[in-house]
């Protein structure tokens, strides 16, 4: 099968099997540059695509390519000119295996951002300065305070009436639904309150990548940065995305320290510490950690009372103490989950008409709370929480193999199920593929002394166990 051929069919699989806007994000102007011993050099039209296919669409690509040729050993990117590639197609039809001419091949993603960037129109024709995206809704003073977020919110005020002064960075941390998000669009919506001319931008990881990639695409990469450099609060939500998205890292880690430098603000929140952040940057890393880190943990009782009985008032409904304690009592380890309880009554009262009494309450969270009571830790629950963090497959962790890449990531999976779940080294030998029990004992032990060692590592398991009791 000619190369082009080839390609054009395990493009038509990939395109199956992953979304339509990813693929034609990625996907588009990709050729294959060369096949040799097993080993396919895509070509990409830019540094990001390079980067993605590598890391996150390999397997599709590998997969697809293999079902047509199962000689396909390998695969790597390499960027290219689109139009100068044409002609040495054209050239090439009698030697096609020769390798892309140098100058035709941009050696390195650094060097393709740059040579984007330097073609970049001086006059930039759409208005890419970034929105506030602030919401109304979130406010300092409807969030409750408890033990839990005292520290957290105290440090946003601060923040709020002392921009760039205090802390700067301002990085909070801590589980889905506890309140970050809340109280990152509080320090705006404060300020814009203020009748302050600060120019307040509320973004989350993702948006920005997705953004900072867009404008690549228009050829507006220098004016993001620019528009970027021109803000006086930053706020970057879920900042945990990053983690391997290396381009994006690297434009991130500019934009922050141009700002900084000015002592403009930047808020930053995610679901981990710094140190436990996976594929992120030593240099990025130690500006997270450069300015104050706080916490938010879980609400105690009186404190989910407390946000119930707010929450209902926002909504004008009047619900008892007896039915907002017993509703606290039950939900317990997230505020989104505790409010959506609260509207599930609210819809079970209208329905039916009847008042929130602690019995309604009772019926209509039945199952909610069944299901949780129910919730006891498994072994597949391990394989998936550390399959998610370490980003490989199920199948490669289980089965007997020798890839590298999931010697580490097994090894921790083995070292959870002894401690977590108290299984046998035997049975988790026989649990993967039939492995002797000492390879499990020898992966307990590893993983153990680890934890002791390297304290970003043991932040890391405690991460991942958290994780465990939280799905
Ligand atoms: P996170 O960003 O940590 O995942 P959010 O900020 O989105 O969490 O919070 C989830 C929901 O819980 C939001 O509707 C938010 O208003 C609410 N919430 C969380 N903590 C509080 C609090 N202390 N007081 C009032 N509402 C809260
Ligand atoms: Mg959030």
């Amino acid at each position: 099968m000619a190369h082009d051929e080839l390609w054009q069919k395990a493009l038509a699989s990939i395109e199956l099997s992953i979304s339509k806007a990813n693929f034609s994000t990625w996907f588009k102007n990709t050729t294959i540059l060369s096949y040799t011993a097993g080993h396919m050099v895509i070509g990409v039209p830019n540094g990001f695509a390079k980067e993605w296919l590598e890391n996150k669409y390999q397997n599709y690509i590998l997969t697809a390519l293999r079902d047509l040729d199962p000689a396909v050993s390998g695969m790597s990117c390499s960027v290219y000119n689109p139009q100068t590639h044409a002609q040495t197609v054209d050239n090439a039809s009698t030697t096609q295996e020769s390798e892309p001419s140098k100058e035709k091949v941009v050696a390195s993603t650094e060097e393709a951002v740059n040579v984007v960037s330097a073609a970049a129109p001086l006059t930039t024709p759409r208005d890419i300065r970034p929105q506030s995206n602030l919401n109304s809704r979130y406010t300092f003073d409807n969030f409750v305070v408890g033990e839990h977020n005292e520290l957290a919110k105290a440090a946003c005020v601060a923040v709020s009436e002392n921009l760039g002064k205090i802390y700067n960075p301002l990085f909070i941390y801590g589980h889905v639904g506890l309140g970050k998000t809340h109280l990152l669009q509080s320090i705006g919506n404060a300020v814009e309150k203020s009748g302050s001319t600060k120019k307040v931008v509320y973004t989350t990881s993702e948006r920005f990548t997705n953004e900072l990639i867009e404008s690549i695409k228009s050829n507006t990469a220098s004016a993001f940065k620019d528009a970027h450099a021109s803000i006086d609060l930053l706020i970057i939500d879920d900042v945990q995305f990053l983690s391997g998205k290396v381009k994006t890292q690297h434009e991130f880690f500019h934009i922050f320290n141009a700002l900084h430098q000015l002592d403009k603000q930047i808020v930053i929140s995610s679901d981990r510490s710094p140190k436990a952040i996976n594929h992120l940057e030593d240099r990025l890393r130690s500006r997270f950690e450069g300015g104050m880190i706080v916490d938010v943990g879980l609400p105690d009782l009186e404190t989910r009372i407390a946000i119930l009985r707010e929450k209902a008032g926002l909504k004008n409904f009047y619900v008892g103490d007896d039915t907002l304690r017993f509703v606290a009592e039950n939900i317990k380890n997230n505020v989104r989950e505790l409010e959506g309880a609260l509207n599930r009554i609210i819809a079970f009262c209208d329905l039916r008409k009847q008042e929130p009494t602690k019995e309604l309450a009772m019926s209509a969270l039945s199952e909610i709370i069944e299901s949780s009571k129910k919730k006891a830790v498994q072994s597949k629950d391990v394989i998936a929480v550390i399959s998610d963090f370490y980003e490989v497959k199920h199948e490669d962790l289980i089965v007997k193999g020798r890839k590298k890449e999931v010697v580490h990531p097994r090894q921790v999976a083995m070292y959870l199920l002894r401690k977590e779940l108290n299984m046998s080294y035997p049975g988790i030998g026989k649990y993967f593929g039939g492995r002797d029990h000492t390879t499990a004992l020898h992966a307990y032990e590893k993983i153990h002394r680890l934890t002791n060692e390297d304290t970003r590592f043991s932040e890391e398991i405690s991460f991942l166990r958290d994780k465990l009791y939280s799905v």
